[in-house]
């Protein structure tokens, strides 16, 4: 196997969405570089490449050539923001008051009010102005010329010489500055968007105070040991996960799990990174640090988010090469065909706008942090645009609709067996299977205060049950599937039929008794799943490894479809099964049992995932609280943001229609063209925007 490296790179200048693409390009063409993503919130390329063949340096040379800075954001943060946002404010004034006057005297002299104002600026000032103003716009793209690209500044430029070549130097200054405007209000607008991602990594402390030789030290959150105390004192933010060794505490876990209720933290309690102690100081055995904390994980999801492309993303990304040639293809008529120059640089100009392109992007990288603020991961924006088309929803029962917490309700002893016999023999058997019904069997066992034996041979079989040698007897607790012994008594379809769970417990072939588990529905599941229906997902269904009865028990009373007595790999088939009709398909689980089925569908949404590890891992998108009010709100926030998007596209497409055919029919002067292309750009940002006030 050849060997890969992976490094992070830190970008910096990256202040449009375009710039990632540039970024892209220029890292993706060089020899020995196997994949590359670059991220516009967090300024870092992930470039993955053959160290035989390129190297650290070489990329690195590629980014600074297409004219961005490799740079580390600590030394940049630093020293940057005061100095050229001071400048760069006085700069943009200037501009700004410049481009008014400009706009005013243009387009007042057009509908007559002064006269020839304009033709009495010699033509090497305006030349002047036009190179001044455009002089950062015009460099880029003649660098992406030369390295073949089309950017959307291609053609502004294009617009911006065809005006000067009819003598149309205000035009020409109009087209240049409403491309710095429009350049402007989207490194604006990316700054925001950036700022709700970074606004999270914030939230985690940077200094720890750890318990070392007998006394408190400080040192940074990144160098704590697992396994070492730190202390926390009412006020602060926890730096690490652990679980709580002595002292009481309110913790407010809202940036986890954006649930603002806090919860009371005492001995035992397990504790996350970044969440608010209050009214009480905490001692923490430290579990996880840095990146691998729960809170780690949820800020290096959002910050990849972006390397989950939407389709219509991609599309965006071509845009601008479908467009060139076209509008190309229609001056080029215009001229030909009705001889008329100023109509060719009026569609040249009028042309210019596809702001859409850039604005989705803002639109994906918007949602994914106002939903990351309530708990709600979104691992890109690929799945923000299946969400909003999916149809189905399939649903797991264990632990996802019910609480997970089964409780033994019956014990049936058979063949002269005692109650007790069963249960202790059953979670002896069970003793280390992770299944919520096993907790349950040990639960109920501890109540009775039995002893348990240590069992051999412990074998799960997902979907079924377990097997264990128990002094040195065959045990076997599960279904039907697990313990296939014929059997019919009255009492246990009574049982199935209230929606119980039947655990048949078999010893040395023999059955000696059956346990019976009930589990209780998530409160909130029944309105959480009107709100999907009103939403207008058409099929819901329960699939589960649980029996026919118990199936239809809780499926009737939510009003959807089952499917009972499921393996883990039938619950594949039914989604792709599902996926060959064409439907799309999302599908709720634990992170855990349903991991596989949870990939396999279009959006795999995973239930609870503070502190599980792979439950994180799991889903396409994460409910950070085991919360269904989230599911309604994950299909709400995807339906937003693509309305925003679509929006976006009809209305450029539409604008650029109208505004093509005028100008090549000569009804559209070039100086109101270029007014005209400036007005969807800020448009667009400003609907895109919106997406960041999300509540
Ligand atoms: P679900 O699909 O509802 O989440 P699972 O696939 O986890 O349920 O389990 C399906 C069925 O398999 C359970 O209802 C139970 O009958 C049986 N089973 C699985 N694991 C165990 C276990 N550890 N002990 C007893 N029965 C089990
Ligand atoms: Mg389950």
């Amino acid at each position: 196997m050849a060997t890969q490296q992976k490094v992070e790179i830190p970008i910096q200048g990256m202040d449009c969405a375009e710039c990632t693409q540039h970024v892209r390009q220029a890292i993706s063409t060089l020899p020995g570089v196997a994949s590359v993503d670059v991220f516009l919130a967090s300024e870092k390329a992930v470039v993955c490449f053959n160290p035989a063949l390129a190297s650290l340096q070489a990329i690195e040379r590629a980014v600074e050539s297409a004219g961005y800075a490799v740079r580390p954001l600590a030394a940049a943060q630093a020293s940057a923001p005061l100095a050229a946002g001071f400048g760069r404010r006085i700069l943009v004034l200037l501009g700004l008051v410049f481009g008014v006057v400009l706009f005013v005297a243009v387009v007042g002299e057009w509908l007559g009010f002064f006269e020839a104002l304009t033709e009495r600026v010699p033509w090497p000032v305006g030349l002047a102005l036009v190179l001044i103003g455009g002089y950062p716009v015009f460099r880029d793209v003649a660098r992406a010329t030369l390295r073949r690209q089309v950017t959307s500044h291609t053609l502004m430029t294009l617009g911006a010489v065809a005006a000067m070549a009819v003598s149309e130097w205000a035009t020409a200054a109009i087209v240049v500055f409403f491309m710095r405007v429009g350049d402007y209000a989207e490194s604006f607008t990316t700054e925001r968007a950036r700022r709700a991602v970074k606004g999270l990594t914030a939230m985690a402390p940077q200094m720890a105070r750890v318990e070392r030789a007998g006394e408190e030290r400080e040192v940074p959150a990144r160098e704590v040991q697992v396994g070492e105390t730190v202390i926390v004192r009412p006020g602060e933010r926890i730096p690490v996960d652990g679980e709580v060794v002595s002292g009481h505490a309110t913790v407010d876990q809202a940036t986890i799990t954006g649930e603002s209720l806090p919860v009371e933290a005492g001995p035992g309690a397990k504790v996350f990174a970044a969440t608010l102690a209050s009214l009480g100081s905490l001692r923490i055995r430290v579990t996880h640090v840095g990146a691998d904390t729960t809170f780690g994980r949820v800020v290096k999801m959002v910050e990849e988010a972006e390397a989950h492309r939407a389709d219509v993303q991609r599309l965006a990304d071509r845009f601008s090469a479908y467009y060139l040639p076209v509008v190309v293809g229609i001056a080029a008529l215009t001229l030909g065909v009705g001889r008329d120059p100023l109509a060719t640089a009026a569609v040249l100009v009028v042309a210019c706008s596809c702001a859409f392109a850039l604005a989705t992007p803002i639109a994906m990288l918007a949602s994914v942090g106002a939903g990351a603020k309530r708990g709600l991961l979104i691992k890109g924006g690929k799945y923000l645009e299946l969400l909003a088309r999916a149809d189905v929803l399939l649903i797991d029962k264990t632990g996802t609709l019910t609480l997970g917490r089964p409780q033994i309700t019956d014990i049936l002893p058979l063949d002269g067996a005692s109650p007790n016999d069963v249960l202790a023999l059953a979670a002896s058997a069970e003793r280390y299977s992770e299944h919520p019904l096993a907790e349950a069997v040990r639960i109920a066992a501890r109540e009775r205060g039995l002893s348990l034996g240590e069992p051999q041979e412990f074998q799960a079989a997902p979907g079924r049950g377990i097997r264990a040698r128990v002094n040195g007897a065959k045990v076997m607790v599960g279904n039907r599937r697990m313990v296939p012994i014929a059997y019919s008594l009255p009492v246990l379809d009574e049982l199935e039929t209230q929606g119980k769970t039947l655990l048949l417990v078999a010893r040395d072939g023999q059955l000696v008794g059956v346990l019976a588990a009930a589990d209780t529905l998530r409160p909130e599941v029944p309105a959480a799943l009107d709100a999907v229906r009103a939403l207008g997902v058409t099929h819901l269904e329960l699939l589960t490894g649980d029996n026919e009865q118990t199936a239809a028990a809780i499926a009737t009373r939510l009003g959807i479809d089952y499917r009972a007595d499921l393996l883990p790999e039938d619950k594949i088939a039914v989604v792709k099964a599902y996926q060959a009709r064409g439907r799309v398909v999302v599908m709720v689980g634990d992170g855990v049992n349903d991991a596989p089925a949870l990939a396999q569908a279009d959006v795999g949404i995973a239930m609870g995932a503070a502190g599980s590890d792979v439950a994180i891992e799991a889903g396409h998108m994460v409910l950070m609280r085991e919360d269904w009010s989230l599911v309604p709100d994950a299909f709400r926030i995807a339906r937003r943001t693509m309305g925003v998007v679509k929006l976006n596209i009809a209305f450029t497409a539409v604008y650029n229609l109208a505004g093509l055919s005028l100008a090549a029919l000569g009804f559209l002067p070039p100086v109101l063209a270029a007014a005209a292309q400036s007005l969807p750009d800020l448009g667009i940002l400003a609907n895109s925007s919106r997406l960041l006030r999300q509540k």
